[in-house]
């Protein structure tokens, strides 16, 4: 094994404690408690882990965090309903509805009647249209962790050729337009992309988002290459990323693990997100 880890879950420790810290202060004053509000509807195992997940970080900063667990049965029009509450709610500066939704209700409306100065996932349309022009926007917290994890390893992104693997709209999309930003020649590569291989060959930094394990492999990459593991895979030996560690760790320079990579990230970027809009609506 050749590369460096780098580590998501240390990045994202230190992330919560910087938010915890500020918190504390807040509290101090008896300034604005920053609250997120999550949206369960029906009984997806996986989400319920989610969900969890994200009420247990929230309160281990000191957020506010109001559940709101809907029944399978839920009608569009009542969570509808409920979204509007929340974005007349004072106490709630961060909206979230964990996806996917029960099949009776359109996701896009349901994520566009979000106030989006309240859209700590950064899916509304105006957060990513804002995204891409390069405005002020509340940032999708995956692809805004990767950006935070290059950052704290100073990996130099300026200039380089990044090859983003997937092109959806929570991962592959807002990375690339990311790594623009910062001045990195982007490629994105999808399912009909030809000779995926001799294209991420050519890449200083891949980011694999596809949801295949393991299916970037060392022949794949170029000596010295960073790469960012995005996928989570849930095989029966436990969970594995899309990139083949042990080939690709061999020849790349920093890779991120599958667990304790990307996805610590991505839970610490929500916090962040809710944390500015906390701050917002003190103003
Ligand atoms: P999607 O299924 O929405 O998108 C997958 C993308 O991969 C699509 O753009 C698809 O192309 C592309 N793709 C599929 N097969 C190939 C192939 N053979 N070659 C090249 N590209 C291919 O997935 P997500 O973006 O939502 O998630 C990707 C992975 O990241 C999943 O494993 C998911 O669990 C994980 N994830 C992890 C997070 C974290 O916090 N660590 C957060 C979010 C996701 P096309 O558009 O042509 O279909």
């Amino acid at each position: 094994m050749k590369a460096q880890i780098l580590d998501g879950k240390k990045v994202a420790e230190e992330v919560r404690a910087a938010i915890k810290k500020e918190v504390d202060e807040i509290k101090s004053k008896g300034g604005h408690i920053p609250g997120l509000a999550v949206v369960l509807v029906g009984e997806n195992p996986a989400s319920k882990v989610y969900v969890g997940q994200k009420e247990k970080k929230c309160k281990e900063v000191g957020f506010n965090s109001f559940l709101h667990k809907l029944p399978v049965s839920t009608t569009e029009g009542e969570l509808l309903k409920l979204i509007e509450t929340l974005n007349n709610d004072k106490a709630v500066d961060g909206i979230l509805v964990q996806l996917p939704l029960p099949q009776q209700i359109d996701s896009d409306k349901v994520l566009k009647t979000i106030d989006p100065s309240k859209d700590v996932d950064g899916f509304h349309p105006m957060n990513m249209g804002y995204l891409v022009t390069g405005l002020p926007a509340v940032h999708p917290c995956t692809p805004k962790g990767i950006m935070y994890l290059l950052d704290a390893y100073g990996i130099e992104i300026e200039g380089k050729h990044a090859v983003v693997v997937g092109r959806s709209n929570i991962v592959g999309k807002p990375i690339a337009h990311l790594l623009l930003d910062r001045n990195a020649t982007v490629t994105i590569c999808h399912s009909r992309t030809k000779d995926l291989g001799a294209i991420t060959r050519q890449a200083d930094i891949i980011v694999a988002a596809v949801g295949r394990p393991r299916m970037i492999t060392g022949s794949m990459v170029k000596e010295g290459a960073v790469v960012v593991d995005v996928g989570i895979n849930r095989l029966e030996e436990g969970l594995v990323g899309d990139v083949d560690f042990k080939t690709v760790g061999d020849v790349a320079s920093w890779i991120t693990p599958v667990p304790g990579g990307v996805g610590p990230l991505t839970i610490a970027m929500l916090l962040k997100n809710t944390l500015e809009a906390g701050r917002k609506s003190e103003r």
